[in-house]
């Protein structure tokens, strides 16, 4: 199995996500956390990335590219995959395509958490890490609509995606989405 977790920022992606990795035994891709390492490292990804982390935008979708397809290549994915925080454009739903496909893989379940912009926004703030001032998470909020969102459709077309309700407690929303996944 190869699951999206998809969603706006301040979903709850990243907590899903390790639930999720840890309960079905797969392995767990975030790309916010890949940068973040890579950016502690200064390595030659993390340079380019910082700036774009930083101030919200999203991190050019070959670098975005290479660091998942590294990461996939290196860990193996034939246990299964979670990604989270990727694909977040429609180059890099794309650039997952050719990657998975030339594994003999793709894509099988989107799983899309929904929770209303208000709440995100208070997450966020109470979150309080580096990139969660206001301005900043607008600048988030903004890409999502703009770039991220019209996956929606991309993915429904292909009847992988699955709507969840992201809102209730934390295993509350992980049963939700053990059950979408099954
Ligand atoms: P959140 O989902 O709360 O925004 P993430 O940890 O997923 O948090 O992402 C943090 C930042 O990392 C993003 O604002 C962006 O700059 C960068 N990033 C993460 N994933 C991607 C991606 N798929 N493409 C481009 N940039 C990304």
């Amino acid at each position: 199995m190869i699951i999206v977790l998809f969603g706006a920022p301040g979903v709850g992606k990243g907590t899903q996500a390790e639930i999720l990795a840890k309960t079905l035994g797969m392995f767990h891709l975030s790309t916010g956390d890949a940068f973040r390492t890579a950016i502690k490292n200064q390595t030659e990804i993390g340079m380019v990335a910082k700036s774009y982390v930083d101030g919200g935008h999203l991190v050019p979708d070959d670098v975005t590219a290479k660091i998942v397809e590294e990461a996939m290549k290196t860990h193996g994915v034939s246990n299964g995959c979670i990604l989270d925080g990727f694909p977040r454009t429609r180059i890099q739903a794309e650039a997952l395509d050719a990657i998975l496909s030339g594994m003999d893989m793709a894509v099988t379940h989107v799983v899309n958490l929904t929770v209303d912009y208000d709440t995100i926004t208070q997450r966020l703030l109470a979150r309080g890490r580096a990139d969660d001032t206001e301005q900043v998470i607008n600048n988030r909020l903004q890409v999502y609509e703009n770039e991220t969102a019209p996956l929606i459709e991309f993915y429904k077309n292909r009847g992988v995606l699955r709507d969840v309700h992201g809102l209730g407690t934390v295993e509350e929303v992980s049963a939700r989405i053990l059950s979408a996944v099954q």
